[in-house]
Formats: C-alpha cells, sequence, structure tokens
C-alpha cells in the first residue's frame, strides 16, 4: 500500500485525483488530505476516504473543521492546522506520495518540503517550478526525490522524451500546445468579465488557472515549468495554439520527427500515469474517436493581444529571478481581476510594470524565494491601489 498525502485535495486537480486513486483501493492509501478554507467539502472528502490527517491551511477555520468531522461522525481524523504544518506533513516517514495540487506560490513550502523528503512528487503546482526553478530541481536530485510532472503538457513531454539518449534530447525541440483560450478570436478584451475568462473551451479548471489560460500566461508559466523540468532553453521551446486540445504536446527530434501524445482534455489521464509510472494505470478519461474530428488546426499564438506569453519568454532568458516578480504580479494582478477591482487588460499591465520595476537577485536558498515572493506581493498591492 503507497500512503498519499494530497496538498490541495478540493481543489480541480485534488477532487480528479482522489477519483483515480479511489478505483485503485488495494494499491493506494489516502494518507492525508489538506484544503485552504472549504471546511464542508473537506470534512466530505473525509468521509469518503477517510484519511489519517486533515490540514487546514487557514488556521481561523479549525473549530469549523472539527464540528464539520464531528457532525459526520469523524472522530478518529487528526486535524492539523496552520500553513506553516504543510511542510511537516509532506516529510512524514509514513507518506510514500506527495500530490502538489495547491494553487500559486502557496505550494512551495510542500514542494520544496517533500523534495528535501525523498518523495515522489505528483506536481501539477507550476507556479512553484516557475519560482523555485533550479533550487527545486538541485534539491529533487541531492535528495532522490522522484518528480513526475501532472501538468498535461509536461507529462505529455516526459512521455514523448522517454527512451530517448542523451545526444537525442539535447538536440530535440518541445513543442507544447496551447488550446488559445476563450479569447483566441476576440479582438477586444476590454471589458472582458471574470465570467467569460474563467469559461475555458476545453478544460474544466481552478479559477486562477483558467484566467491565466484566457491570457496565455499558463502558456508562460509552462514554458518556464518546461525549461526546468527538463533543462531545456528558451531556444528550445515552442508554442503552437492548437483548439482541439487532442494533442497535449510534441518533442521534435533532429531528424524532424515528432512523437507526440494525444488524448482526451481529461487531467486523470496525466494523474494516473504519474501516479502509476513506470507502469499505466487508467484514469478512465473518455477514449478519442478520431472520426469526431472534422478538422485539427493549429497556429501562432498572438503575442500583441496576449504578451504575458512573451514577458515569460524574457524571464527565462534574464536569468535572474524574474519569473518569481512575474508570478507574483500576475497571482495579484488575477485576484483583484476576480473581485473586479481592475480590468482584465490590466493584468498583463501589471505584470509588465513590475518587471520594470523590480529588482531581481537570484535566490540562493527557499528563504529567499519567498521573501522576493512577498516583496513582489506587497509591491504590486501598492501598484494597483495607485
Ligand atoms: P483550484 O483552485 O481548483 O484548487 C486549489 C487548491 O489549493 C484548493 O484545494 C485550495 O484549498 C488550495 N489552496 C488555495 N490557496 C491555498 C493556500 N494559500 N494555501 C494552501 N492551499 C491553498 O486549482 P486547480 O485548478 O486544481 O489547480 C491547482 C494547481 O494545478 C495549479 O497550480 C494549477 O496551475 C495546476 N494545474 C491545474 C490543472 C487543472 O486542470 N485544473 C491543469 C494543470 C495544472
Ligand atoms: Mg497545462
Amino acid at each position: 500500500m503507497k500512503k498519499i498525502a494530497l496538498f490541495g485535495a478540493t481543489g480541480s486537480i485534488g477532487t480528479s485525483t482522489l477519483d483515480v486513486v479511489s478505483r485503485y483501493p488495494s494499491e493506494y492509501e489516502v494518507f492525508a488530505l489538506t484544503a485552504h478554507s472549504r471546511v464542508e467539502m473537506l470534512a466530505d472528502l473525509c468521509v469518503k476516504h477517510h484519511p489519517k490527517i486533515v490540514l487546514i491551511t487557514d488556521p481561523a477555520k479549525e473549530g469549523a473543521l472539527r464540528q464539520a468531522l464531528a457532525d459526520r461522525h469523524l472522530t478518529n481524523i487528526e486535524v492539523w492546522s496552520g500553513e506553516a504544518k504543510m511542510a511537516e506533513l509532506a516529510a512524514l516517514p509514513e507518506v510514500d506520495i506527495t500530490v502538489l495540487a495547491i494553487v500559486g506560490a502557496a505550494g512551495l513550502t510542500p514542494t520544496f518540503a517533500a523534495a528535501k523528503a525523498g518523495k515522489r512528487l505528483l506536481l501539477a503546482n507550476k507556479e512553484s517550478v516557475v519560482c523555485g526553478g533550479a533550487l527545486l530541481m538541485q534539491s529533487i536530485k541531492e535528495n532522490g526525490a522522484e518528480l513526475l510532472p501532472v501538468d498535461s503538457e509536461h507529462n505529455a513531454i516526459f512521455q514523448c522524451l522517454s527512451g530517448a539518449n542523451a545526444k537525442d534530447r539535447s538536440e530535440a525541440r518541445l513543442i507544447l500546445t496551447a488550446s488559445g483560450g476563450p479569447f483566441r478570436r476576440r479582438m477586444d478584451l476590454t471589458n472582458v468579465t471574470p465570467e467569460e475568462a474563467c469559461a475555458h473551451p476545453n478544460w474544466s479548471m481552478g479559477r486562477k488557472i483558467s484566467v491565466d489560460s484566457a491570457t496565455l500566461m499558463n502558456k508562460g508559466l509552462e514554458v518556464i515549468e518546461a525549461s526546468w523540468l527538463f533543462g531545456f532553453g528558451p531556444d528550445q521551446i515552442d508554442v503552437v495554439v492548437h483548439p482541439q486540445s487532442l494533442i497535449h504536446s510534441m518533442v521534435q527530434y533532429a531528424d524532424g520527427s515528432i512523437i507526440a501524445q494525444l488524448g482526451s482534455p481529461d487531467m486523470r489521464t496525466p494523474i494516473a500515469y504519474s501516479l502509476g509510472w513506470p507502469n499505466r494505470l487508467d484514469g478512465h478519461a473518455e477514449r478519442v474517436d478520431f472520426t469526431k474530428f472534422a478538422n485539427v488546426s493549429f497556429e501562432a499564438p498572438d503575442l500583441k493581444r496576449f504578451p504575458q506569453l512573451a514577458y515569460a519568454y524574457e524571464t527565462l532568458r534574464s536569468k535572474d529571478a524574474a519569473s518569481i516578480v512575474l508570478n507574483a504580479a500576475n497571482e495579484i494582478a488575477v485576484e483583484a481581476f476576480l473581485n473586479r477591482q481592475i480590468g482584465f487588460l490590466d493584468i498583463a499591465k501589471t505584470c509588465r510594470t513590475m518587471l520594470d520595476r523590480m529588482v531581481r537577485p537570484l535566490p540562493t536558498s527557499l528563504e529567499d524565494v519567498l521573501e522576493l515572493d512577498r516583496e513582489a506581493r506587497i509591491l504590486t498591492l501598492e501598484e494597483l491601489a495607485r
């Protein structure tokens, strides 16, 4: 029995993970679940998956969680609270697999703790790779941890690179596919509402990543993520818009051959792959019926309307910690947009301003990363208040 600690259990990736895990009850045990604030939903997940430990990161919700568990006659579950406890949970010796499904840089602490403890990391939280960069990759290597990318593009590339020797790999190019989001065909983005931005054409996801998909920041974060995960520079990574989301990403080798991974747009496939690797598990995603695709199309991303994708490449080329600033500015701006405090186009403007404004020395520790992230958030909030 492999014991799983699932960080961000109440989210889109969290619930998909539990769906996959529950199909293999003799192989995996849900050992711990975390959530930030959705107490009732977390308690309901405890009824179904009976973890040994449950952690609510917002400490103000601990009492409500205890009550919600008592209401459901769940008396044997340990209740933990507070963000600081995430590192302790990720490193517990009982835990075999950590699933990192928290949204945003809040995922940094458990991700680094799981790496340091040498766990298998099923990593969906792309922001921790974007911010942790070289430090995270180094920690994974030094501590013998195993990183399996859950993000569908990176999971696809992981599959497409498997079996390639070092030389072929070094000469290859990565081709990340992007759906283009809900505004691929909308020229004027001035009055976009949060509801429109969150209505993704192909994928059902949390609100923050949905907005990131609408601005193409998501693809930008994924370019940075791919660069760190696979050791490819910005000039070896391309993005192509492919609205049908049938191909999840590709690798082009030096002979021009392209290996692609295809499937229906369902995160249970990459989750199941990462969970079972090197064996394949069935995530029960719908099977692709090729006869239903009248056309499969490709186009270049529009960097004029969606400049955040270009900013991501710029941060990779800058070779300092610009990606931490970009990520923090984006997180704050997306939240302000979702709260109707700023417009859709202000998200990219805010990112631009903060990239131009902030000095960003390379971090030498997780504490440095967290400090720069904190500073960038404060300055972005000040900028937005102006
Ligand atoms: P979501 O908003 O649905 O869920 C987020 C989870 O994080 C929730 O369980 C919430 O309780 C927890 N959380 C939020 N703030 C927190 C905080 N400050 N501290 C601790 N926990 C906190 O998000 P999602 O769509 O499931 O995405 C999760 C991560 O996976 C993101 O990094 C996203 O980019 C990545 N991802 C998601 C998808 C997808 O299809 N949803 C695909 C690829 C990658
Ligand atoms: Mg993705």
